[in-house]
């Protein structure tokens, strides 16, 4: 029974078992039982690896699958997809913290931002709010005046009300 086996045969063995064909139907291809090639496979397939469904990576890993699908769709991550599953390998479930940190940076400040703050953390967006001028590039800006200058002139009215509201608010 412990016939050795060629390293060329297990090679192939490796092949077979990472195309998917099961256990049993390797042991019956090569004359074993399917406890004795998990052993061999164990043993020589160094490279091995298991691979997680998305589900759950997302589960293990504590977050949103939406997040996980985000790092695929930006081509951050990539795993393999041999049957109708996103499969992740252990050394990517390794990764994904740190790109997730990565993700989720604010565009402005580069801190972590939190779930419901699509691009900026909470002080970015409140300032940002605030400030809408003030945070504007300089394109944004000018295209802002262009725009006010259109409403002022078709608004005169309206705009000398808000006007003198404005300077009142200043005085008082
Ligand atoms: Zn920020």
């Amino acid at each position: 029974m412990n016939n050795r086996i060629s390293p060329a045969t297990i090679e192939l063995l490796i092949r077979e078992r990472n195309k998917g064909k099961p256990l049993r139907q390797l042991g019956q291809m090569f004359g074993r039982s399917h406890e004795g090639v998990r052993q061999l496979l164990a043993k020589n397939d160094r490279s091995q690896v298991t691979l997680l469904p998305e589900s759950r990576v997302a589960a293990k890993l504590g977050y949103p699958e939406g997040w996980l699908a985000r790092l695929r769709k930006e081509g951050i991550i990539n795993p393999v997809k041999p049957g109708g599953f996103w499969l992740y390998s252990e050394e990517q479930v390794r990764q994904i913290p740190s790109l997730i940190a990565e993700m989720r940076r604010c565009e402005q400040c580069g801190k972590p931002r939190p779930l419901s703050y699509p691009r900026f953390c909470r002080e970015c967006s409140q300032y940002r709010e605030k400030h809408h001028y003030e945070s504007l590039s300089p394109e944004a800006k000018a295209e802002h005046v262009k725009r006010c200058l259109a409403w002022r002139k078709a608004n005169r009215e309206r705009s000398k009300k808000i006007h003198s509201r404005a300077k009142q608010e200043v005085s008082g």
